[in-house]
């Protein structure tokens, strides 16, 4: 069993795939060749933004939306302490400071709450994280970034697809960041990633910081850096893109299957009303979580832990601790989450076998 099973994915779309990759291996057009713009084309139109923009990848995403922001030396940005570390590091690497906020238990995104308590006269913006496929509060995030004159980028890294109140995910604030590394529901076969926005001048300005601070070539503007995204993936995010609906679907499906068998036995994960979740991962709580792990992985099923550490209290950040309170629920989520194989071509029987398993190994602990 696998955790994400790219092969069954590729096995599945193989002809097309392999149709888009050979049409850019003739044209040799591997550096903004025109799959680029089909693909920025469809993935604005997909958001229902104005722009969308590729880059290398989620990572470089979020580094460039921030450098378009203007943020620099002494900022501080508000970040969920329950992520995956670029959210904070492209912050750090700016020479801004992130800081550290706790999370909603039930969803494990920002807790507006504890914005509004973290900011202070240094604080720039807000970097709410859609963690595990589904979205923050966003109205509640953007009415106290409104309030305090703070912009809002979404960390929208899991979350591709994802509806809040009859938007997407990536149409929820002014900027908004996304990653296609291969394991994401909108996967690529290396690095990649986008920024979406429906504001022309920072479409303007990520269009040149992606490219060098270019406007024509060798006409440098801005101080920017080479992330752009390859061609090739780009013909192969094209191509994904088309059955993106019906994967979103199947995963949906899966999720409820799991809920299903689960529900008695693990805290399953909560999508509140008004939210879609694209089950970036399935993340269950598990108090005695890893001893679980352990027995599931000898009966080889592979599961995952997002994320086993506070941000807070990675090595590289022991030097500016900069967070308010205790971060709570992140340390007790930490300990307790589980994520289980989720991908659109997991079966039936597989969720079965799984379920089973977890039930098993629970009783057996009692
Ligand atoms: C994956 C991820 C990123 C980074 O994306 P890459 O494409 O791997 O650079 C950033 N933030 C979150 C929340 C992620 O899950």
């Amino acid at each position: 069993m696998k955790f994400v099973d790219l092969k069954a994915q590729f096995d599945a779309y193989k002809d097309e795939i392999n149709a888009e990759i050979s049409r850019v291996l003739e044209s040799t057009a591997f550096i903004n060749g025109p799959a680029v713009q089909e693909l920025e084309e469809r993935l604005a139109d997909y958001v229902g933004v104005k722009h969308a923009i590729g880059c290398s990848s989620g990572t470089d995403a979020l580094l460039i939306g921030l450098l378009s922001l203007g943020v620099g030396t002494g900022d501080e940005v508000i970040v969920p302490d329950f992520s995956f570390f670029a959210t904070a590091e492209t912050v750090s690497l700016l020479g801004a400071i992130p800081i550290f906020v706790d999370i909603d238990p039930e969803t494990f995104n920002i807790d507006p709450d504890s914005i509004a308590a973290a900011i202070t006269d240094r604080t720039v913006g807000v970097i709410p994280v859609s963690l595990f496929g589904q979205t923050s509060e966003m109205d509640a995030v953007t009415k106290i970034a409104s309030e305090n004159d703070l912009w809002v980028m979404e960390d929208a890294a899991q979350s591709f697809g994802a509806e809040y109140r009859g938007k997407k995910s990536c149409d929820l604030s002014p900027i908004a960041a996304t990653s296609f590394f291969p394991a994401k529901p909108l996967g690529c076969y290396g690095d990649g990633g986008a920024i979406f926005t429906s504001n022309d001048a920072i479409a303007e300005r990520v269009r040149m910081l992606v490219n060098h601070g270019q406007k024509q070539r060798y006409e440098h503007h801005l101080v920017g850096t080479n992330g752009r995204l390859d061609t090739l993936q780009a013909a192969i995010l094209k191509v994904k893109l088309r059955h993106f609906d019906d994967e979103l679907q199947q995963r949906q499906e899966i999720a409820d299957w799991y809920d299903r068998l689960l529900k008695d036995t693990a805290t399953v994960p909560v999508v509140r009303a008004g939210h879609t979740s694209v089950w970036a991962q399935y993340t269950v709580r598990i108090p005695n979580r890893d001893e679980v792990r352990s027995a599931l992985q000898e009966r080889g099923i592979p599961t995952s832990i997002h994320y086993p550490r506070p941000l807070h209290r990675q090595p590289a950040f022991s030097n500016h601790r900069q967070y308010n309170d205790e971060l709570l629920h992140t340390e007790r989520a930490t300990v307790e989450v589980l994520s289980l194989p989720m991908h659109p071509f997991l079966s039936r029987n597989d969720v079965d076998t799984i379920a089973t398993a977890i039930k098993e190994v629970l009783h057996a602990g009692n």
